[in-house]
C-alpha cells in the first residue's frame, strides 16, 4: 500500500479516555482485495474489559445529568467531523472492508447523518402525565436511561453500526462500551476519535477489541453492564441474548440476520424494479441484512427479470474498493468466498439454472463474480440459508397468496420488498408478510428517521426512528401525593 494516500493505523483501544493497547497481543488486520496485512489489532486482557465497563459506569451520572441539547450539541459535532474527513474515513473503511469508495462516503454520510437525528430526537424523550385514578395522587411515567450498555458491531458496515448503537445511547444518557468487528477496526476507531475530538467526556464510549466470545462473556457478566445490542448473526444473537438473561435479565436489542424476499407481482413495473434492485443486490457484494435476496417474480415477467439482472451482474467491475471504476469489491473475508461457492454449487446440483458468475474470481484477495441463478428449488440450502454474498436466487410465482406463502415461509423477518401497481394488492401485503420493514415499489427502508428491526428469528428492538430511543430508556412510574 505505498501509494495509499492514507495510511490504515494505528489501531488501539479507548478506555476511559485513553488510547491504549500498543504493543498488546492481538491480531492481524487484513486486506480483502489482496489478503496482505494491513495492521496489527491489539486485544482487551479481561482487566481492560473490567476497567472499560467501570469507566462507562463513572461516566454515566454525570452523562446523564448533563441537558440533550448539551448532549446532542457534542454528537453534532462529530457528524461534522466525520464529514471533514470522510476523505480519510472512507479510504480506511473500503480498504479494510473492501467496498467500493462511494459507498464508504455513503456510509460516512449516513452515520453523520445518524449523530445528527439523534442528537435532535434525544430532545424530545418525554414522559407521561397519567389522569389520577386516587385523589391527592398525582402519577408520571418517567422515561430515563437505562445505563452503561455494551454493543457488538459487525464487519459489513463497520462505522454505521456503530454510529446507530452509539448515537442512540449517547443521546438517550447512556454510556457504552463498543466492540466494533475485528476484521474491520479502522473505521470504529476513526469513530470514535471524531468523538472524543468532539468533546465528549472520558468513559463516555470505550472502545475494545478481542476475542468476541471472551469479550461478549465479560462484559455481558459484568455488574455495571445495564443493556446488551448486537447485530450479526442470527446463531450469536441467540447466545448473547441467553447470557443477557442468565446474568440478571438484561434488556437486549437484537438485529439478526435476515434473507429478504422480493415478490414481483404480474403488475409490477418492471423496468422499476430492475433499476432498484440491481444496484441494491450487489451493494457492498451482497453483505447486508437487508439485501434483496429470493426473487419471486410472477410467470409472465421471470425471464425478463433474468436477462435485466444478468446484464447488471456482468456490466459490474470487480475491483478493490480503493480503485477508480470498481463496481464491486471483494467479499469481506475468505469465509464468505466459501460460503457463497458452496452454496450456488449445491443449489446447480439441485437443479438451479446457472446464468451467470458462479465462482472465486483471480488468485488474489476474496472475489466473487456476481451471480444470478434461475428457477432455484426451494430445497436449496441458498432459499433457506442468508447467502450474504453477491447471488441473486430467482423463482416463479403465479399468484399473490402464493407470493405472500412463500414470503413468510422462512423463520426470519428483517426486510421484504414487493413490486406492484395494485392498491388493493399493497394492503395484502402490508397486512400478510412477516417483516420488520416492507419496501412497496421502494428500497429506501434504512435511514435514520425510520425503524428499523426484525421479526422472528430477525431478532427484536428498533434502531433509528423515534422507536430507536426506547431500547435504551427505562419507564417509571412517579406516583405522587
Ligand atoms: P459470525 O456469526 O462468526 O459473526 C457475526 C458477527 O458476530 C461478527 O461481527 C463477529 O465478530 C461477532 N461475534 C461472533 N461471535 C461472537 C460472540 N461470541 N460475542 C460477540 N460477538 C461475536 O459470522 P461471520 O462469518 O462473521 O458472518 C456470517 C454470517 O453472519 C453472515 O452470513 C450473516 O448471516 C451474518 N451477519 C449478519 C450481519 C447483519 O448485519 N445482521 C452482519 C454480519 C454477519
Amino acid at each position: 500500500m505505498t501509494d495509499a494516500p492514507h495510511p490504515y493505523g494505528p489501531l488501539e483501544m479507548l478506555i476511559d479516555g485513553k488510547w491504549t493497547g500498543d504493543g498488546a497481543a492481538g491480531e492481524d488486520v487484513f486486506d480483502p482485495a489482496t489478503g496482505e496485512v494491513l495492521a496489527h489489532l491489539p486485544h482487551a486482557a479481561p482487566d481492560d474489559l473490567d476497567r472499560a465497563a467501570a469507566a462507562a459506569a463513572r461516566a454515566f451520572p454525570a452523562w446523564r445529568a448533563r441537558s440533550a441539547l448539551d448532549r446532542g450539541r457534542i454528537l453534532r459535532r462529530a457528524a461534522d467531523l466525520l464529514r471533514d474527513r470522510a476523505d480519510r474515513i472512507a479510504w480506511i473503511l473500503s480498504t479494510e472492508q473492501g467496498k467500493p469508495l462511494a459507498q464508504a462516503r455513503i456510509e460516512i454520510g449516513v452515520s453523520a447523518d445518524t449523530l445528527d437525528w439523534c442528537a435532535e430526537e434525544g430532545r424530545r424523550i418525554y414522559g407521561r402525565i397519567i389522569p389520577s385514578p386516587v385523589p391527592g395522587v398525582e402519577y408520571r411515567a418517567l422515561k430515563q436511561p437505562v445505563g452503561p450498555v455494551a454493543a457488538f458491531t459487525p464487519w459489513n458496515f463497520p462505522l454505521m453500526m456503530p454510529a446507530r448503537k452509539v448515537a442512540s445511547a449517547l443521546a438517550s444518557g447512556c454510556t457504552i462500551v463498543l466492540k466494533p468487528s475485528e476484521e474491520t477496526p479502522g473505521a470504529a476507531v476513526e469513530f470514535a476519535r471524531a468523538l472524543q475530538d468532539a468533546g465528549l467526556p472520558d468513559g463516555v464510549l470505550n472502545l475494545v477489541f478481542g476475542v468476541p466470545g471472551m469479550v461478549s462473556e465479560r462484559l455481558i457478566a459484568h455488574d455495571a453492564i445495564r443493556k446488551i445490542t448486537f447485530t450479526g448473526s442470527v446463531g450469536v444473537g441467540q447466545h448473547l441474548a441467553a447470557l443477557a438473561a442468565r446474568h440478571g435479565a438484561k434488556r437486549c436489542t437484537m438485529e439478526l440476520g435476515g434473507h429478504a424476499p422480493v415478490l414481483v407481482m404480474e403488475d409490477a413495473d418492471l423496468d422499476r424494479a430492475l433499476d432498484l434492485l440491481g444496484p441494491f443486490k450487489f451493494r457492498n457484494a451482497g453483505q447486508v441484512c437487508i439485501a434483496p435476496t429470493r426473487f419471486y417474480v410472477h410467470d409472465s415477467l421471470h425471464d425478463r427479470f433474468v436477462d435485466g439482472m444478468a446484464q447488471m451482474a456482468k456490466g459490474l467491475t470487480l475491483g478493490p474498493g480503493t480503485a477508480p471504476g470498481t463496481g464491486m469489491g471483494p467479499l469481506a473475508n475468505p469465509r464468505r468466498v466459501a460460503a457463497v461457492r458452496d452454496l450456488v454449487e449445491d443449489a446447480v446440483a439441485q437443479g438451479a439454472r446457472l446464468v451467470t458468475g458462479g465462482a472465486p474470481v483471480g488468485n488474489r484477495g476474496y472475489f466473487f463474480a456476481p451471480t444470478v441463478l434461475a428457477d432455484v428449488p426451494e430445497t436449496a440450502r441458498i432459499m433457506n440459508e442468508e447467502p450474504f454474498g453477491p447471488v441473486v436466487v430467482t423463482a416463479r410465482i403465479a399468484s399473490v397468496d402464493e407470493a405472500i406463502d412463500r414470503a413468510n415461509r422462512l423463520p426470519l423477518g428483517l426486510a421484504a420488498y414487493a413490486f406492484t401497481r395494485s392498491a388493493a394488492t399493497i394492503a395484502r401485503l402490508a397486512e400478510g408478510v412477516e417483516a420488520g420493514m416492507l419496501g412497496v415499489n421502494a428500497i429506501a427502508v434504512s435511514t435514520p428517521e425510520a425503524p428499523f428491526g426484525g421479526v422472528r428469528h430477525s431478532g427484536y428492538g428498533s434502531e433509528g426512528g423515534i422507536e430507536g430511543m426506547e431500547p435504551y430508556l427505562v419507564t417509571k412510574l412517579l406516583a405522587q401525593g
